[in-house]
């Protein structure tokens, strides 16, 4: 009988656990593992910190797991998939080859999301490979001063925040009233902005992007009050768009995302994970796509084993974490535990927002929906297990003044 094959396209974060995963579970037959990148798997979050601020080489980024020679599968790098043909249960890559499977894993990621009418221009960078953080910082080496970051989400405010470590004059722009606005409340996004105006900053907050200037190279950013802000060094963060192009057409449905069953199944042997992937989350009964790294490894253990158990026909369990994130910005460590909407009630229940430092929980219909901290790291992640369980707001709010030791 021929051996079963498992086709893992994306070699990046949940690309890499699947397969590490595929292989724990005892998985022994061939697994193949296909990146558009030329590189073994690597970690993004130093990208936008340590790389870019000049603290890390290149070769530390490489995720352990994809480096050596101990994950037994077979790595096609360097070509990524052009195509799905479901029914044929093959991959048709960009370079005329297909490689046929019994089962899939879908990890492509997301791509930048590129500002609207803007041609290439030397010196305007997006941020999501390697090549992209070398390219930065080879702009900062080469003495970049001036830098205008569009976008005050992540990658904005922690490129902003690299780039002041590194002494260049930086505007970060971003057209929400507050930065992270749809994902914080106001007065955090005020914190947050505080943050970054008191190393020095300029915020420019409610503008938008106009233009960039240049001939051949980057000039200035027009903003579209009229101003412009001279720029050697542009940078956009504006949000991803999911990488399901070589989709189109495949049969899967495609809805800003994969879209996958509660236990991460999007057709019979075919699994998403990562930040390509959209689920019902029975947690929070919601459907939802997750872009942070924690996730990514969760949702690609959990697609890995999905897999195998549809492969053996048997049933899968549901997909329902609690979405956690951090993000590191100068000296601050911003870390969020659950799934907050703007709606939520949100109060601070340790520390202060006054003195960026402090632990608050949103709440929703009498339950704790998810626990925001920024240097209070032992708070959130108390919060994190205890929101695995389930917390009413009233038991939280009872508890929480002498559940931790005042300096955590
Ligand atoms: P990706 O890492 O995007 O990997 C997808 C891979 O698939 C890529 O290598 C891509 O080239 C490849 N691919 C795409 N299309 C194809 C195709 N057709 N064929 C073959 N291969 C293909 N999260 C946090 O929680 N905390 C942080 O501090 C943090 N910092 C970050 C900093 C940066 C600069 C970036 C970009 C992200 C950061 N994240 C952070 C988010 C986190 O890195 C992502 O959520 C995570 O990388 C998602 O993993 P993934 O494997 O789903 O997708
Ligand atoms: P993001 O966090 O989604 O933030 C994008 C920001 O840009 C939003 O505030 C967005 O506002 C704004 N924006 C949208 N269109 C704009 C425009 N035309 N001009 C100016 N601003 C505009 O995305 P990101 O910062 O680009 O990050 C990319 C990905 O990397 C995300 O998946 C993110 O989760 C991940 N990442 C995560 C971390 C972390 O977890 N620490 C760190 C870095 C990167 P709107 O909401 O109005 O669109």
């Amino acid at each position: 009988m021929a051996e079963s094959h498992v086709v893992v396209v994306g070699a990046s974060l949940a690309g890499l656990q699947a397969a590490v995963t595929l292989r724990a579970e005892g998985f022994a037959e061939a697994v193949t593992v296909v990146g558009e990148e030329p590189h073994r798997p690597y970690d993004r979050p130093p990208l936008s910190k340590q790389v870019i601020a000049g603290d890390w080489d290149a070769d530390r980024v490489a995720l352990p797991a994809g480096a050596g020679a101990s994950l037994d599968v077979t790595w096609e790098l360097g070509t990524g998939a052009a195509g799905l043909d479901l029914a044929g249960r093959r991959v048709l890559l960009a370079d005329g080859r297909a490689l046929t499977f019994d089962g899939l894993v879908i990890a492509t990621g997301a791509h930048p999301r590129p500002l609207p009418g803007v041609g290439a221009l030397e010196g305007v960078h997006t941020l999501r490979t390697l090549e992209d953080a070398l390219a930065v910082r080879a702009a900062l080496d080469g003495g970049a001063r001036r830098v205008v970051v569009v976008g005050a989400g992540f990658i904005g405010a922690e490129v902003a925040a690299s780039c002041r470590q590194r002494g260049a004059e930086v505007t970060l722009v971003e057209p929400l009233p507050q930065p992270l606005a749809r994902v914080l409340p106001e007065q955090v996004g005020a914190v947050l902005a505080e943050v970054h105006r008191s190393h020095g900053v300029d915020v420019r907050l409610g503008v938008g992007v106009e233009a960039i200037e240049g001939l051949g190279r980057v000039q200035g950013v027009r903003l579209a009050d009229g101003t412009t802000v001279a720029a050697d060094l542009v940078v956009v963060g504006i949000g991803v768009v999911p990488a399901t192009g070589w989709l189109e057409g495949s049969g899967l449905t495609l809805d800003d995302g994969v879209v996958c069953d509660e236990t991460t199944l999007a057709a019979p042997g075919v699994v998403a994970a990562g930040d390509v992937a959209r689920w019902p989350n029975a947690r929070y009964g919601e459907v939802m796509r997750v872009e942070h790294w924690e996730h990514a490894i969760d949702m690609g253990t959990h697609a890995a084993r999905r897999l195998l158990a549809d492969l053996a026909g048997e049933p899968g369990e549901p997909f329902a974490p609690v979405p956690w994130f951090w993000s590191d910005q100068y000296d601050r460590k911003v870390q969020l535990a659950g799934r907050p909407r703007p709606t939520d009630r949100f109060e601070v229940v340790a520390g202060s927002l006054a003195e960026a430092r402090f632990c608050g929980l949103f709440g929703r219909d009498g339950q704790v929906v998810a626990a925001l901290g920024m240097n209070m790291p032992g708070r959130v992640v108390r919060y994190r297990r205890e929101l695995q369980d389930g917390l009413s707001w009233d038991d939280a709010l009872a508890g929480a003044a002498p559940a931790v030791p005042p300096t955590s």
